[in-house]
């Protein structure tokens, strides 16, 4: 609230709407990763866990507890926006080496970029496959690809996958640093 709002609409007690705290409160439990009922189905939907590990040994090259705590801090972020700002940032447009020589630039544009999963923790970023960076995170491709569209280039949280502005001015510098503390941009 400004500061300059009059004194009698501050601090003003909120009558609580049951509807309204239900689903703030199922909102809250889905981004945060916990169980919670659905609003649309009414079905109660199962907290995320990890999934098994990949095949290629990803779990074992990170180390299986450090894999439990970037799962964790990922659901801990606990917000829509910022987690997709998060798997932006870890998930890197990587160009494909080439071999033969390309005749159709428009087309080779377009292929010529590769998805490079990473996973960042304390100094270390470990470059991982992409069913490694789904089980660990416990998403789906889809929400990856989503993640990638609803940010700019800039890096800046656009729209949600709902196709709803994301209020930028509620996710401060600080929120996006805490959440992305861990985080190597690639080049
Ligand atoms: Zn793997």
């Amino acid at each position: 609230m400004p500061p300059d709002q009059p004194e009698s609409s501050r601090g003003r007690k909120r009558v609580r709407n049951p509807v309204e705290w239900k689903k703030n409160l199922a909102k809250r439990r889905r981004n945060m990763g916990e169980a919670y009922v659905s609003r649309s189905t009414g079905r109660q939907v199962q907290a995320r866990v990890m999934r098994p590990p990949c095949a290629d040994g990803c779990y074992d090259k990170i180390a299986l507890p450090i894999v439990t705590v970037l799962h964790r801090e990922f659901w801990a972020i606990g917000n829509f926006a910022l987690q997709n700002a998060y798997i932006q940032k870890q998930v890197c447009k990587k160009p494909v080496k080439r071999h033969r020589p390309v005749q159709e630039p428009n087309e080779a544009r377009l292929r010529s970029c590769t998805l490079e999963y990473t996973l960042a923790y304390a100094d270390q970023t470990y470059t991982i496959c992409k069913k490694g960076f789904l089980a660990i995170l416990a998403v789906s491709e889809t929400r990856v690809r989503t993640a990638l569209k609803a940010i700019t280039t800039t890096g800046s949280p656009r729209e949600d996958k709902r196709g709803k502005l994301i209020p930028v001015n509620i996710i401060s510098d600080a929120q996006l640093e805490r959440a992305m503390q861990h985080i190597h941009k690639c080049n």
